[in-house]
This record gives C-alpha cells, structure tokens and sequence, in this order.
C-alpha cells in the first residue's frame, strides 16, 4: 500500500462545493497539495487556475487538476461529485445515478489501493456514505459523511442570533439524517457551559422558548431549500464545514463532530448511516459518543434512521 503524501488532499467535483471547500482550505494552510478532478475537465481546468492565482495571499500550497491515479497517495478524498436532480426526474432516479457515481468513484480508490480517509459530501449523504463503504468493503471509520456538521452549525448560528451570545460559547448539536428528518438534541445543548433550558431564564429573551425552539429547528430542516431557492446552490458554510472535519483529521484533533458514520448497535441502530456526535481524528471516526439521550430524541433518532433505511433499500429497486 503506498504511504499518503502528507497533507495531500483530493477534492473529486469541482462544482460550486468542491471549489469553495478547496478556496477555504488553502486559506486554511492545512493542505500541502490540493488536487481537483472532475469529469468535466475544463471546469476543473478553469477552476484550478482561478485558485492558483490566488498562491501569492495563501499559506504556501500546491493546487492543480488531478486524475483517479492521484488518489494512489492522497491523505484524504473528499468527494463532493453528484448530479443535480432534472426536470422530471425522481428522487429515487436520482439517488441511483448519484449511487453509481460514488460506486465508481470509490472503486477507482480503491483500485489505486489507496489508504487514505474519504469524507463523502455529495447527497444524498448518509446514503452515499453507505455506499461508499459498501464498495470500499474497509473499517467504518475511514469513510465518513460530512452529515449534520452544517446543520450543528446552522443551529448554533441561530441561537447565538436570538440569545445575542458569542456564537463560540453556544454548544449544539443535530442528529439523524442530514435532510427533512433530522431534530435537534437539545439535551445537549448548552450556552455557556448552562443547559439550554436553564439558560433560558437568565437570557430572559422569549416569551415561549418551546414554541421558539421549535421555529429555529424547522428553520434549520429549511435552510437549504432557501439558500437554493435564493442562489441555487450552498457552498460557502458548507466548505466550511468540511475545513472543519478536515482540520480535525489533519491535526488529531479528536475534536467531537456530528459527521455521519455507520451505526452498529450504538443507539440501539443497526446497518444505517447517519449522523451522531462522533470524534474526529487522525484515523477518521475514531469513536461514537453514545450519549444518553432522553426517549423523545432517541425515538427522534430511529424515526430518521428509518427513513434512510428506506432509501438504502431503494438501492437494490429498479428506479
Ligand atoms: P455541482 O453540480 O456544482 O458540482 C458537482 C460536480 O460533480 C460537477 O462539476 C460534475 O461535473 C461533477 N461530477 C459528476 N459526476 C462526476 C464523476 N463521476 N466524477 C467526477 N466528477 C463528477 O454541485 P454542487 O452544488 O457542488 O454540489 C455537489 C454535491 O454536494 C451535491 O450532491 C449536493 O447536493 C451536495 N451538497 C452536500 C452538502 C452537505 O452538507 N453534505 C451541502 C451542499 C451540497
């Protein structure tokens, strides 16, 4: 198995995600290489050059085009390629024509008998990240989904707007499926150290915290759907999102992530990838973090995972 280049990372798609995530890491400084493939290569050929000459204000970083050999010795393969839904196409089309795609991505990883981690963005998620595992065939830990590292951070950008608290001092977490079905834990929530609910009392700022929590965790189901109806596609925070999983393999930060990683007894969950607070490092997923959670977001939890349960059966129908 070839040793992986230190810091050498591969972005497969080199759309609006792929190239904000690759912007945002060589402003980072954590990459050493970034290389960017698409199958459409004059994108990634327009794109690479763009970035490039940016080189003079980034930390020193290499960024060119790539092909499948590069991921023989890359550190990390974060695959944001996929295709958008057509007119008249169904979910479930679409879900097979992204699924063959992260097929052949991940079977052309493999054929280079690469051991580096592979962070699976393009969306579905938590279904591709079943995906990619199933054609990868390797430990769990070194395929991770980006899940619901976005929607964490949509969360905590939320409270921190309606308690007006440094959004730095805001601690929350959604889980389950990164998509309609996911909920926010708010047992495990806490600004400023304070669980959500006795916080409250002190911010003072609502007249009905329940019905207001509820709002915001509906607003971060919607998110997306705003952000594409206004411009299309999101790219910015989650490029973000993606410099921060990132940062956390690079440095062994073992930083607590809610990535989307495949269960196997933990929360009572079985065969289904879906995003739970995980930590981070070196190695990918290095541990789940089985929290206690109440039965309401337990129940929460296995409602989402059924629903991807659903899709990953859809996998093996005709679409
Ligand atoms: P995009 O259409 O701008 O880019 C996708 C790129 O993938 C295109 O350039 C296309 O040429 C390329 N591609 C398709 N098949 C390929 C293949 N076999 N090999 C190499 N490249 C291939 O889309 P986008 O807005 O960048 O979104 C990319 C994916 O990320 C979508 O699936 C989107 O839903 C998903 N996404 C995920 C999150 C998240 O939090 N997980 C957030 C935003 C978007």
């Amino acid at each position: 198995m070839p040793l992986a280049s230190q810091r050498k990372i591969a972005v497969v798609g080199a759309g609006a995600v792929g190239s904000t995530f690759a912007y945002a890491l060589a402003q980072s400084g954590l990459a050493g290489e970034i290389v960017l493939i698409d199958q459409n290569e004059a994108l990634a050929r327009g794109q690479v050059l763009d970035l490039a000459h940016g080189q003079p204000f980034f930390p020193a970083v290499s960024i060119r085009e790539g092909n499948p050999s590069d991921y023989r010795d890359a550190q990390l393969i974060v695959i944001t390629a996929g295709a958008a839904q057509r007119p008249g196409e169904t979910r479930l089309e679409l879900l097979h024509k992204n699924a063959a795609i992260m097929h052949n991505i991940v079977a052309d990883i493999v054929k280079q008998d690469s051991d580096g981690l592979i962070l699976v963005v393009s969306n579905p998620v938590d279904v591709m990240t079943y995906v990619a595992l199933q054609s990868a065939g390797v430990d769990r830990g070194r395929i991770l989904g980006s899940g619901t590292v976005l929607d964490s951070a949509r969360l905590r950008h939320l409270l921190s707007a309606h308690c007006s608290i440094d959004v730095h001092n805001v601690h929350a977490y959604i889980l389950g499926e990164h998509g309609d079905s996911e909920f926010a834990a708010w047992s495990m929530t806490h600004v400023a150290g304070i669980p959500i609910n006795e916080f409250c009392p002190i911010c003072g700022r609502c007249e009905d915290w329940n019905e207001k929590r509820d709002a915001m965790e509906q607003q971060v189901r919607d998110s997306a759907y705003h952000i594409i109806d206004y411009k299309g596609a999101t790219c910015f925070a989650v490029g973000l999102a993606l410099v921060r999983i990132v940062g956390a393999i690079l440095r062994r930060e073992r930083s607590v992530l809610t990535v989307c990683t495949r269960l196997e007894g933990e929360f009572g969950l079985q065969d289904v990838c879906v995003s739970v607070p995980c930590v981070v490092s070196e190695t990918g997923v290095e541990q789940i973090v089985t929290a206690n959670l109440p039965e309401n977001e337990t129940a929460a939890l296995h409602a989402s995972a059924a629903v991807l349960k659903v899709a990953i059966a859809q996998l093996d129908t005709n679409a």
